[in-house]
Parts: structure tokens; sequence; C-alpha cells
């Protein structure tokens, strides 16, 4: 499957719900009413589309995600089916809530990887960016995510005036446990899109931030990842590796090979632009040629670029 420009779409990232218990300030709108389950693909629908995706189209990737796709609970089930399929990565990303309960389940069941968002090591400031008091919940939920075998990553969104001076204990954190973190621009989509110039920090400012722990920053080659990878020698002694996803200061768009589609068939060929059009008409009931039409439709809105500012808030379509 090919873009209009060339670019070949071999991951999908599929939102199984758009429920999560998190309020996470950058993401969740005030009003937010997730589609009712009768709308939601189900598990039979979803492992079709997968199928197809994969037999039809060479899809090599897929990335589980929400919402917080641990909120569905068909989750177990949806892995075990996706699992069996030839895909060269099944991976989720999630708040982490659940991972001290479910890890093994999740391993055991077939996914890969985990990137768990982790916005901060403060109680209080998790408390306040995320709204759950749940910090040492989600921290034990990586140790044990680690134990069973999951490959994880962490996922940080920096925030100027919340989380912006945590940047070298998060990145110490990560290197303690030898995880790769990842720490994402701020996005102008969700409730503080209107405040975006205020609360968005670049590559730059970040990486300066970083200077009391990190050395150098040594370039990695990337490929078809969304991060700007870097090996940091550490001031501690020692290495670590880090991610920037820098879709606001250096936008990755050339090298986009992902769709992604909602939990209620939403096809967005561009994480920040306007759906295109809903798959669900040619899911339920299957129909294999309407859902390649659709697909080639859909898929001719994917602009060479992103827009400015995104359309939708990412609750709604999986990050
Ligand atoms: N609930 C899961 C989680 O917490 O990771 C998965 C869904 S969440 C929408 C996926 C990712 O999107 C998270 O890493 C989240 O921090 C990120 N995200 C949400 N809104 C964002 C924004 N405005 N800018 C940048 N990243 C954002």
């Amino acid at each position: 499957m090919r873009d209009p420009s060339g670019r070949s779409i071999r991951y999908l990232r599929l939102s199984l719900t758009q429920a999560c218990p998190m309020r996470c300030i950058y993401c969740r709108p005030a009003i937010h009413n997730p589609p009712h389950r009768r709308n939601l693909l189900t598990c039979d629908e979803i492992e079709q589309l997968v199928r197809h995706l994969i037999f039809r189209h060479g899809l090599r990737k897929l990335r589980l995600t929400g919402g917080e796709p641990s909120a569905r609970p068909e989750l177990i089930e949806i892995i075990e089916r996706t699992a069996r399929l030839p895909l060269a990565d099944l991976a989720m990303t999630t708040n982490g809530l659940t991972l001290a309960r479910d890890a093994r389940r999740l391993k055991d069941a077939g996914l890969k990887r985990v990137n768990v968002s982790l916005d901060s090591l403060a109680p209080r400031q998790f408390a306040q960016l995320t709204g759950v008091d749940a910090l040492p919940r989600v921290i034990d939920g990586i140790h044990e995510a680690i134990a069973v075998g999951l490959k994880v990553k962490l996922n940080t969104v920096v925030v100027r005036g919340s989380n912006d001076q945590e940047l070298s204990d998060l990145l110490t954190f990560a290197a303690s446990l030898n995880l790769e973190i990842r720490f994402i621009e701020l996005m102008p989509m969700g409730p503080l899109a209107g405040q975006w110039l205020d609360r968005y920090v670049p590559e730059a400012a970040m990486r300066k931030a970083l200077a009391n722990v990190v050395n150098e920053f040594i370039p990695l080659s990337t490929g078809s990842e969304a991060a700007r990878r870097y090996r940091c020698n550490l001031v501690a002694g020692g290495e670590t590796t880090v991610g920037f996803i820098t879709a606001m200061s250096h936008p990755f768009c050339d090298a986009c090979d992902r769709i992604r589609i909602s939990a209620d068939g939403g096809f967005y060929p561009c994480l920040m632009d306007a759906p295109a059009g809903n798959l669900m008409s040619a899911i339920r009931p299957f129909a294999p040629d309407r859902l390649d039409e659709l697909l080639r439709a859909g898929l001719a809105h994917k602009a060479p670029m992103h827009p400015a500012s995104g359309h939708s808030p990412m609750i709604q379509l999986g990050g």
C-alpha cells in the first residue's frame, strides 16, 4: 500500500477504545464522549482487518493503543489473535496502570513490547498531569513488565511549566533500569492546543536541560522510526539511549509508514489530519473490495506533511 507521496504503509496503530482512566492535561478534552461499545470493532473484526492488511497490503507492524488499551476487556484475546498472524512486531502503548497485575498475561498472549507513558517521577506532579494519583502503581508496572521479559520503552510528553524541570531525573531513572526513554514534543492537539506555544519544549531545549546528566549526544540512525535517537555518555559514567519525538521541530513525515484506525473504524492516514472517512461500512459485514476502495480513497488524502495543528485529541485516535 503506497500513499500519493510514494511512502509504503507498513505500520498500523489500532485504537481499541477511547476509554481511559487518566485525564492527561494535554490529551483528554473536558467533554469526551467515547463511542458506544456496539460501535467498536469486535475481536473478529479486528482479526479480519489486520489479516486483510497483512495479506493484501504487506502490513508488518501493529501497535495497540487507545484511549487506554487495557481498558478494553477483550485485550488479551485481541493480542492472542493478532500474535498468531505473521507480523514483525506487536506492541502496545499504555499508561501502565494495569501492568503490575497483567504484564505476565500480556507477554504469554504474545505481546512483544510496551511503551509506558511516564510523565513525572514526583507523585504530586504525576497526579496533576494525569489526573490519577498512581505513580507507584505505574512504577511497579514498569518493573513487572521488565521482569516478565517484555521489551519496555518509556514515553514522556514534555510540558513547559509542568514536568520540564524533571527531564534529568526521568533520564537517570530510565538509565538505571537500562530502558530507552523518549521525550515527546507537545503537539498542538487536545486540551492544551490553545496554549501550545507557551507549553511546548523543542528538542534543542530538552537537550540543554539534560546537560547536567549527559556529556554527549551521539546521533543514531533512525530509519522509519519516529524518534530522533541518541547514544548518551552520562556524566555519572556509563551510557544510555534517549529518543526525542519531534513532530513539531523536526517533522518525520518523509519517513512516515503508518496509518491509524480508531476503535470505531475511523481512518486516520495522518495523526494530525482529519479522519479520511470510516471503514466500518466495509468491515461490518466484511467486504474486502469495498475496504480497499475506502483505504485507497483515504490514503489519497495523506498529505506529504502534517498540518500545523491537530484535528482530533489523541485520546480519540491513539498516539
Ligand atoms: N493510554 C495510553 C498511554 O497513556 O500511553 C495510549 C494512548 S495515548 C493517547 C498515546 C500517547 O499519546 C501517549 O504517549 C501520550 O502521552 C501521547 N499524547 C497525547 N496527547 C498528546 C499531545 N497533545 N502531544 C504529544 N503527545 C501526546
